[in-house]
């Protein structure tokens, strides 16, 4: 179901780092459709299924989009089937898009908020199970990023913070993700500065959407949240100064082409203010998103990047230097699996 790949062998070869990818959204998508029949839901044709799950054209606005997240979110019923989710989303990273270096995020209160019967501590051992499966089998490092929603109290959040501190849960950074425009970040900025004092790299959503005047997120991220990264953040373009202090700081934008069209950020791929940062200055990386509902893979957005807005090879590669740089997984795991990428 995947969109065709136009992807040269130079682009397939390159060794790939990718930083934003959601992981309850990253399903393999025989495996939600076989958890979709788990749940007596129809996906006996492929449009019944496409119909229920995939987002494969403009939703018109991020809350419709996020909404149809849910419809995945609710067929996941057990702790344990994260674990065959965890290992699948890294053997089709590596598989298809020579991805080495990879970090997966997700928002324990998301899944837990439907599924009451679940335990975040074993949600988590299955996870980190899954992906340590993975890293034994392929030349691939893995880093846990714990999302906190903004549509949750702070209350509530400063709970999945201290989860994210417990050595034992693995977790490598903080994100905060969910509705920007009707959720302001700065009643999570004492918990950011906790995380952040604590050791977790910090990478938040801020200035997605195409609404005006958005990328005020991005510079509170930055200077009052601790941020070292941004998500997204493709509406920095808007604002100059914003520009600059992306500059001044050195953060990468992680940017994500098909979720940005997908979710009406830019109206088009070939629209994506992507080209137009990176000459600015700005780090711009290359991410998916959500690469199982939204029909992708790494391989696909670098091919998209070069036949849709001419970005050439140098450019993919400086993008993902930046990426390498930026991981929060530790140097020398980093390194190990860097370094293993010539073998086959
Ligand atoms: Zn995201």
């Amino acid at each position: 179901m995947l969109k065709p790949i136009l992807a040269s062998a130079d682009l397939r070869a390159m060794p790939k780092v990718e930083l934003h990818c959601h992981l309850e959204l990253a399903l393999r998508q025989n495996t939600l459709r076989e958890f979709a029949q788990k749940n007596d839901i129809d996906v006996s044709t492929d449009a019944a299924f496409a119909q229920a799950f995939l987002i494969q054209e403009p939703m018109g606005e991020l809350k419709s989009v996020l909404h149809k997240f849910l419809n995945t979110r609710d067929v996941i019923l057990k702790e344990e089937w994260m674990e065959r989710v965890a290992f699948e989303a890294c053997e089709d990273m590596y598989l298809q898009s020579n991805v080495r270096i990879l970090e997966l995020r997700y928002a324990p209160s998301f899944l837990l908020d439907h599924h009451k019967h679940m335990d975040a501590y074993r949600l988590q051992k299955a996870i980190i199970s899954g992906v340590e499966r993975a890293e034994e089998k392929y030349p691939i490092a893995v880093g846990l990023i714990c999302i906190l929603q903004r549509t949750k109290s702070v209350e509530e959040n400063e709970i999945w913070v201290d989860f994210a501190l417990k050595p034992q849960h693995q977790f490598v950074a903080l994100d905060l993700a969910d509705n920007e425009v009707d959720f302001d970040p700065e009643p999570f900025i004492p918990l950011f500065k906790k995380a952040k004092d604590a050791g977790l790299g910090i990478t938040v959503h801020a200035g997605e959407p195409n609404v005006p005047g958005i990328s005020r997120n991005i510079r509170t991220a930055i200077e009052k949240m601790g941020a070292d990264r941004i998500g997204h953040g493709l509406q920095a373009i808007e604002d100059p100064e914003v520009i600059a202090l992306l500059i001044d700081r050195g953060i990468p934008l992680e940017l994500c082409p098909t979720s940005n069209w997908l979710t009406g950020a830019c109206s088009s791929i070939a629209t994506h203010p992507f080209k137009a940062l990176f000459e600015a200055g700005v780090k711009t990386t290359v991410n998916t998103d959500d690469p199982g509902i939204m029909c992708t893979n790494l391989l696909n957005e670098y091919a998209l990047l070069t036949t849709e807005c001419g970005i050439d090879l140098a450019t993919l590669e400086a993008c993902n230097a930046w990426a390498l740089e930026a991981s929060f997984i530790p140097t020398t795991k980093k390194e190990s699996a860097w370094n293993q990428r010539l073998r086959p």
